[in-house]
């Protein structure tokens, strides 16, 4: 069986393109040894809508919504940001996650002489299918609205302007757990790809194939794999479970885990607080391909993944 040949998610750009493995299978997360400090919260708070509510945070950019920050420790302005259905009300939460952030950039592509970075492309895409799922009545959590981490980091979560690993693994799992705490339905977390060859294009989604919930998972990552792949009409990379896509991890703790810490299973003093709601993390183009790139820069390009993820979302819900 063939594997994934993409960078996973979380890895980043400049460490990627050094890397060379032996196969195509690149290594997938950065992890930190365990931190265990922010994990320790409780999993059950609630959200807090409104400007009223007592932490509320600045409104999204969504267009006329009030937002409210989820009530949990740690957190940056303008992160775990609830917005309400706009219509009807199908009593479901979607959560969605815009990867990287702030002194994180994920994948750094180009356009001509333009740097495309994945943290602008995650949010411009995941604040476009949050106004889209809205007025399908759902409730929106993000994880980020705007160019920030989401756990909020101390001088000592960067050095020479990045994040360390221990601060990264921190704000993966502070996503899990905005998650959990705004009782969310299903989790899809946006990233782009990357890979040394630049003629390497197309879609991939990821799941956790040991949860509780995996038939969701899988149903849910093949449901967005399929929109996107028929959206973008991209070449179809494939589903696959998050452990295929973990190659030489950074740490020792993190490749003793082996999964997508937004996904994956609780692990003692690493992740202790998982994501308890079906997931996927989506990965529909490549910013080093510059025909993807291009398209992944422009809000037509952007419009069209939160449409494609919209619709794998009305697939899944639909129980089809
Ligand atoms: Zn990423």
């Amino acid at each position: 069986m063939t594997r994934p040949i993409a960078k996973p998610a979380y890895v980043p750009a400049r460490t990627r393109r050094r890397q060379r493995t032996p196969s195509l299978l690149r290594p997938a997360l950065i992890i930190a040894l365990a931190v265990t400090c922010v994990l320790a919260f409780p999993t059950v708070l609630q959200a807090v809508r409104s400007a009223g509510g007592s932490v509320a945070g600045p409104a999204g950019k969504a267009p006329g919504v009030v937002a409210g920050q989820v009530a949990m420790a740690g957190l940056q302005t303008g992160a775990c940001m609830s917005f309400p259905a706009k219509s009807g009300g199908s009593g479901k939460t979607v959560f969605i996650d815009p990867g990287h952030g702030g002194l994180d950039p994920g994948v750094v592509g180009t356009v001509g002489q333009q740097q495309v970075l994945e943290k602008d492309v995650t949010l411009a895409v995941g604040l476009r299918l949050s106004a889209l799922l809205q007025s399908d009545g759902y409730r929106v959590v993000m994880s980020r609205t705007r160019d920030s981490s989401v756990s909020r980091l101390s001088a000592s979560d960067s050095v020479t302007g990045a994040m360390t690993a221990s601060a990264v693994q921190r704000d993966l799992a502070t996503r899990a757990a905005c998650a959990n705490a705004s009782s969310a339905t299903v989790l899809v977390s946006i990233h782009f790809d990357a890979f040394d060859d630049p003629a390497v294009g197309g879609t991939e989604t990821f799941y956790d194939a040991q949860r509780p919930f995996v038939a969701e998972n899988k149903r849910l990552a093949s449901d967005l794999q399929a929109a996107l792949v028929s959206g973008l009409g991209s070449t179809d990379r494939g589903v696959w479970t998050d452990d295929q896509q973990v190659g030489p991890a950074l740490t020792a703790s993190g490749s003793m885990y082996g999964h997508l810490i937004e996904l994956g299973p609780p692990s003692a003093g690493y992740v202790d607080n998982p994501s308890q709601m079906p997931g996927a993390l989506v990965e529909p183009l490549f910013l080093t391909n510059a025909s993807e790139a291009r398209l992944a820069s422009t809000t037509t390009g952007q419009q069209r993944v939160a449409v494609a993820l919209q619709a794998g979302l009305r697939k899944y819900f639909s129980g089809a």
